[in-house]
């Protein structure tokens, strides 16, 4: 079966695009209950970004934590809002992943019954949400391309993914980024270099998913190697270009290696997913060695420190937790090493993995 995706419905982009929110939500105003709801990232709480907020409306700045959005966060703000105001007309998130996909669940669950956790997986969503709209601050991640949102829930940690999880619209305005500490610039723009090579390298690569990496992967060049490299204007537009053509390339194709450790790395250690998938891309030159020999040019012109030498502060017992998570993405070990990946990757050989980091 080839994969058959829906794509963002609308897209904005430009320095100052941000001003036409407020007539993109006013688009939606007549439909349910006539008010919007606002997620917006805590950090921009009192900093100079107007939200187009009338009235009626309902503004949450939020706090982004590793472990957030959790399903009981995402039942506990519907069920607030449902109760005081009733179904809104559309929901915007402006933040990073963390803020997008909250907002992305929160419009699914306006429609969907019951708690979030029900829906945790694939295809489980029964009906569309309210028109979600997504306004990212911070790029890389390709959440806001994406037809997932990923929840901490009871259970377990794993995206509401249907084609309803996808925004009707994404307002993409590069002046948003400029404000982003430099660390955290360079490990969220590395995921959107990670996803192009490990889209790349891999079984599923095709000339879709080509296209879009090797575009996406040129401009990181661009931002993160060339001569005007750093976080400049016309480099913060290249990025959020980057960052959703990434995650196209790696929606029509498929993560691998680096994804795999870092999910282990966030399920059992808390580790957020840009910093753990840098802190594992480093050390798996023999899989993947175009683009560790790379990456590591990108650490030393930007003088980043990523650190070596943790798992000898991992227990045993540390170590094969986080391999078990990561070996049961059977579909990135398929996909980076090929069809007969069992007869080449065991629970030791990831543990051993580990014990590179
Ligand atoms: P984030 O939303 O976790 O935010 C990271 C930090 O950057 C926060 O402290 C935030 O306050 C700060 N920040 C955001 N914008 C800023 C700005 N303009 N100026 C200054 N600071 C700013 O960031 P992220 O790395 O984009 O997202 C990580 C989350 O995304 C994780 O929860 C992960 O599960 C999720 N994720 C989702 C997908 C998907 O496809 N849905 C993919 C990858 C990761
Ligand atoms: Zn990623």
């Amino acid at each position: 079966m080839h994969k058959n995706f829906k794509g963002i419905e609308k897209t904005v982009f430009g320095r100052g695009s941000y001003a036409q929110l407020v007539s993109i939500v006013d688009e939606r105003r007549h439909e349910n209950d006539h008010f919007a709801l606002f997620l917006v990232d805590n950090y921009f709480k009192g900093k100079n970004l107007t939200i187009p907020a009338k009235p009626e409306d309902i503004v949450t700045y939020m706090d982004v934590d590793p472990e957030e959005p959790t399903t009981v966060q995402v039942d506990g703000l519907r069920d607030q809002v449902k109760a005081s105001k009733g179904i809104p007309s559309a929901v915007i998130g402006i933040g990073g992943g963390s803020i997008m996909d909250l907002a992305k669940a929160v419009s699914l669950m306006f429609t969907n019954e019951g708690s979030s956790q029900k829906y945790q997986g694939l295809n489980l969503i029964k009906k569309p949400g309210v028109y979600h709209i997504g306004v990212p601050t911070i790029s890389g991640t390709g959440a806001e391309v994406s037809m997932t949102a990923v929840l901490t829930g009871p259970e377990k940690k794993l995206g509401l993914k249907c084609e309803w999880t996808v925004f009707n619209q994404v307002v993409l305005d590069p002046d948003l980024i400029a404000s982003v500490p430099r660390d955290k610039w360079f490990y969220t723009g590395m995921d959107t270099y990670i996803h192009c090579i490990e889209s790349r390298d891999g079984i599923l690569n095709n000339a879709y998913s080509t296209a879009f990496g090797e575009q996406a992967l040129a401009l990181c060049r661009e931002i993160y190697l060339g001569d005007k490299s750093g976080q400049t204007p016309e480099n913060n537009e290249k990025l959020m270009v980057a960052s959703l053509m990434g995650g196209l390339s790696l929606t029509y194709s498929e993560v691998g290696i680096v994804h795999a450790l870092s999910y282990g790395l966030s399920k059992i250690l808390g580790t957020k997913h840009c910093y753990a998938n840098c802190v594992a891309f480093q050390h798996l030159g023999d899989y993947y060695p175009e683009g560790v020999a790379e990456f590591n040019e990108m650490i030393r012109k930007h003088q980043i420190t990523l650190p070596k030498g943790l798992a000898k502060e991992w227990s045993e017992d540390t170590i094969t937790a986080m391999a078990q998570v990561a070996i049961r993405l059977e579909h990135m070990w398929n996909h980076a090493i090929g069809t007969d990946w069992k007869s080449k990757v065991s629970l030791d050989t990831v543990k051993d993995l580990f014990r590179r980091l």
